[in-house]
């Protein structure tokens, strides 16, 4: 099985099948409700979902109750993402007793598991459709079988994976733009089934990443991630091999007042090269999500990560010396199996070290298919459990100290949230700022803030005189 790109032909025949499906509503105004669980590449995915129900006629709500077609985009990263994916189809169930012509919809990563389909296939028969990662661009001809065969759809190759360009996107609106520079992962970290449903990483075109930068900043986009499960090996499958970093450089020279951000780096590919094309644009915004997972150098090598400790150590520092003011986050999972209190002693020592100003901390969770789950070693809950507590404890203190820092500093933000009550949106490196009371911004102003306290959460500021001029 190879990697291959969705002809024009097959677009054609979508956008055929859209156009179909729009013909059919004779007047009436159907409703499409998409719910994402899980990462930013499914939020990203849910915006094609969404591009594609809107060139079908269905205009898009987020109430269930009014919607004609329910689609849920899953996530099979943990176990709880399934759990909580599959009871609210549970709950579906009700919906489609009292309005039987609702269709639902599966789509995302827990469906591209084949362990998943029996029982969708039994124990969920009012859902209508199941959607693998491989077939989303499908979707509109998937549909289109479902209403005129009057037979429920399942649709999930195993291929490595598509490339599927030209799908119509509808943007969440405020100032926040996703765009993928790549799909799929080839790192296949011993705890992970991202590549198991993903497929293998596909780097698409510089050329076609910009036009869809210069499309959501046409649309009022200010600030865009790039997204990739790695992005650092980005471009190694294409012909010219461009690296991340030129990429990044290329799209901060694209004209215009945006924030550049991107993510997620794997430490084992991240290079000098990188932090330099970071520090050399102030469009680039100075933070690094760098998920190190473990600070243990031999649980890292179960992992399959790539890096030790040390290696680790050292690549925050030179970050943090290449870049000016860097934010550096991450991830941490805890409990993976054979993990001794001395391991999870090393990851504490990595997050005092180097000082995260926050981090997503995570108890590992057995993947079906993938090696770790078939680790003898697993660790008990309530020592994962025990673990996970002093690891939130610590890096709450460590945040903390981080955020104090900012204290009585002027912060450039950009604002993405206002209501009544104030408004709030992020700094260059990342950090969320509220502003009580402030009611004369709207989400897309930038402000001149001045840092007044911190908490957990939050940095709280106020405007600079200049603002209120
Ligand atoms: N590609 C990204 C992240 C993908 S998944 C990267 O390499 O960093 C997001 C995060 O979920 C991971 O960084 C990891 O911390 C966590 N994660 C993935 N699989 C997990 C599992 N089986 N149990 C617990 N956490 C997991
Ligand atoms: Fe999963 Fe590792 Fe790939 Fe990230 S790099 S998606 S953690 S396999």
């Amino acid at each position: 099985m190879a990697v291959r790109t969705v002809t024009a032909e097959e677009l054609a025949q979508q956008q055929e099948a859209c156009r179909r499906i729009s013909l059919l509503w004779e007047g009436k105004h159907p409703y499409a409700c998409v719910t994402t669980y899980g990462c930013q590449q499914n939020e990203a995915d849910s915006e094609r979902i969404a591009g594609m129900l809107e060139q079908m006629g269905y205009t898009l709500t987020q109430d269930q109750e009014l919607a004609d077609l329910i689609v849920f985009n899953t996530c099979a990263v943990r176990e709880h993402a399934e759990l909580k994916a599959l009871s609210k189809t549970g709950q579906l169930k009700h919906l489609k007793v009292q309005k039987p012509s609702l269709l639902i919809v599966l789509c995302g990563c827990m469906v591209q598991q084949e362990h998943r389909m029996g029982e969708l296939k039994q124990s969920y028969p009012y859902v209508d459709a199941v959607i693998g990662t491989h077939a989303l661009h499908r979707l509109p001809e998937i549909l289109l079988s479902r209403i005129t065969l009057k037979r429920r759809q399942f649709c999930i190759p195993n291929e490595d994976g598509l490339i599927a360009e030209g799908l119509p996107i509808h943007r969440q609106p405020g100032p926040k733009a996703f765009v993928s520079v790549s799909w799929g992962c080839n790192n296949f970290c011993t705890y992970c089934v991202v590549p198991h449903v993903r497929g293998r990483e596909r780097s698409r075109q510089p050329d076609l990443i910009e036009a869809e930068l210069r499309q959501a900043l046409a649309q009022g986009a200010l600030d865009i991630t790039l997204l990739g499960q790695n992005v650092n090996s980005y471009g190694h499958d294409l012909p010219q091999h461009p690296d991340f970093a030129s990429l990044l450089t290329r799209l901060a020279n694209v004209e215009g007042n945006f924030r550049l951000r991107f993510m997620t780096s794997h430490p084992k590919d991240a290079s000098v090269r990188l932090f330099e094309a970071m520090a050399s644009s102030p469009k680039i915004m100075p933070h690094l999500h760098l998920p190190v997972q473990s600070g243990s150098s031999r649980i890292l090598r179960r992992m399959n990560r790539g890096y030790t400790k040390e290696q680790y150590l050292a690549l925050a520092e030179q970050a943090r010396k290449t870049v000016p003011s860097l934010a550096l986050t991450t991830d941490i999972i805890v409990g993976f199996p054979g993990e001794t209190e001395e391991d999870f002693r090393d990851t504490l020592d990595v997050v005092e070290q180097v000082g995260f100003e926050s981090a997503f901390t995570f108890i590992y969770s057995p993947r079906k298919g993938t090696p770790a789950a078939d680790y003898e070693d697993q660790v008990p809950r309530e020592v994962a459990d025990e673990r996970m507590a002093r690891l939130l404890k610590l890096q709450e203190t460590v945040t903390l100290r981080r955020f104090n820092e900012q204290v009585g500093k002027t912060v450039e933000v950009l604002i993405d949230t206002a209501d009544e009550f104030g408004c709030g949106g992020r700094t260059p490196d990342f950090k969320m700022v509220h502003i009580p009371s402030c009611t004369s911004l709207r989400p897309g102003d930038f402000a001149s803030v001045r840092i007044t306290q911190a908490k957990l959460n939050a940095l709280i500021g106020e405007l600079c005189p200049r603002e209120n001029a």
